[in-house]
């Protein structure tokens, strides 16, 4: 290393939690006035912000991200043995509540203009599978996917669209916010996401019906009677008073925060203008992400070699090349926090028996024998696109946080590795 780089004191972190003030009043009005339950102010204001913002009619405020997919999928109708179109470039949550209700998640693979749902897989899925009747859509790392295109394909098809807008609130595609665009859609208040409740997630939608649903499956299903009555299967899935009073102070911080994101983003870019690396990419004429993380592409003519196991990695060191083991590997040692892109759920364990579908059909029977870079497609780029950029790509410390500073070093740390 040619300069000597200082480390961080205290952890730099991938993103974490940022409170402002009002988050504790909120918490504090529920305490005082005893709504220390599933009930409450907070709760019905919340509902009534994220409505307002997003520009959906009904939220309904639930536990987490994963209980409003869930409950998302019920109400899309999947049934046992149900096929279900899922983005694969993801985290298995996206994925998870379609398994709950029975159905058999057929990933689609990745493009590389969003890093979301290739459109052109999308619909060779259909020839393949024409039977599915429901698709689930998330905007990777805030980044819009291929809005139009995808509802196209879904609506010739007559499939119901189940958006994941866990790390996208705030991003807009053609100036209409994520979490709009699906039949039902979830977000996430979780403590990493750009606002948070420290746990925490709310189901959009439009249909009062489905709704009014969701909010009587969250309870428990219970009937309208003196007893407990019960004709349908219930959740304990509402969120907190407790829990609301911190989304609620959150909220006016949102477009505070993106911009604070996007600075970030945008002074990593200006950083390895020299490295031969991308940032992760965004349709720039038509959406506008919310930037929550940030995160680099290594050119292939620039990875030095690196080999992943199911738990562990190792590369090779070379001159003028770096590959994401080894970026991880040294941020840790200045206790920066980096990580890998979401490993794609096709090459998931769990979901290895599952289908798989790439721009050219069935991507199982393709890239079976996959080494490193994976298999080549006629157009002579990857033909799994989401295996090629969990192998090139990493999640940089994007925290808002961070002081220009400090992302200086992170910067320099990150150059020092292509030495
Ligand atoms: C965080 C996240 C979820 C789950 O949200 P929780 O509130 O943590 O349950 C779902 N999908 C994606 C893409 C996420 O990043």
């Amino acid at each position: 290393m040619s300069k000597k780089i200082e480390g961080f004191e205290k952890t730099l972190w991938l993103s974490s939690p940022t409170m402002h003030g009002p988050e504790l009043e909120y918490m504090t009005q529920a305490y005082k006035t005893n709504w220390m339950s599933t009930v409450g102010t907070n709760i019905n204001e919340v509902e009534r912000l994220a409505c307002e913002k997003i520009g959906c009619k009904y939220a309904v405020a639930l536990s987490a991200g994963t209980a409003a997919l869930h409950m998302a999928v019920k109400l899309a109708g999947v049934k046992h043995g149900d096929k279900v179109f899922c983005s694969d470039m993801t985290f298995a949550a996206t994925i998870n509540p379609v398994v709950y209700e029975g159905g058999e998640p057929i990933f689609i693979d990745t493009e590389y203009d969003t890093w979301n749902m290739d459109p052109v897989a999308l619909e060779k899925a259909f020839e393949i599978y024409p039977e599915v009747k429901v698709v689930v859509v998330v905007h990777l790392y805030g980044t819009p996917g291929k809005v139009d295109e995808i509802k196209a394909i879904c609506d010739k098809h007559g499939a119901v669209i189940i958006e994941d807008a866990a790390e996208s609130l705030g991003a807009t595609y053609k100036g209409i916010q994520t979490g709009t665009f699906g039949k039902y859609n979830a977000i996430s208040y979780n403590g990493n996401k750009i606002i948070t409740g420290s746990s925490g997630g709310m189901l959009l939608t439009n249909d009062e019906e489905a709704a009014k649903k969701v909010k009587k499956w969250s309870t428990q299903a219970r009937e309208n009677a003196p007893w407990y009555q019960h004709e349908e299967l219930g959740y304990n899935y509402r969120m907190s008073n407790v829990i609301a009073g911190v989304v609620r102070g959150q909220y006016p911080y949102l477009e505070e925060h993106i911009a604070q994101k996007k600075a970030i983003y945008e002074r990593y870019k200006e950083g390895f203008k020299d490295l031969p690396v991308k940032m992760n990419p965004y349709d720039a004429e038509n959406s506008e992400p919310n930037f929550w993380l940030s995160c680099i592409l290594i050119n292939p003519e620039s990875m030095c070699k690196q080999i992943r196991g199911e738990q562990e990695a190792l590369y090779v060191r070379e001159v003028e090349k770096s590959c994401p083991t080894e970026i991880l590997e040294t941020l840790l040692k200045y206790k920066a926090e980096g990580r890998p892109i979401w490993k794609p759920m096709h090459m998931q364990p769990i979901y290895r028996m599952n289908g798989f579908v790439t721009r050219e059909g069935n991507g199982r029977a393709k890239t079976n024998a996959y080494i490193s870079g994976g298999s080549i497609g006629k157009d002579g780029k990857p033909l799994d696109v989401g295996m090629d950029i969990f192998c090139r790509g990493l999640c940089l410390p994007s925290d808002n946080k961070m002081t220009q500073e400090q992302q200086n070093i992170v910067i320099e740390i990150i150059k020092s590795t292509f030495l």
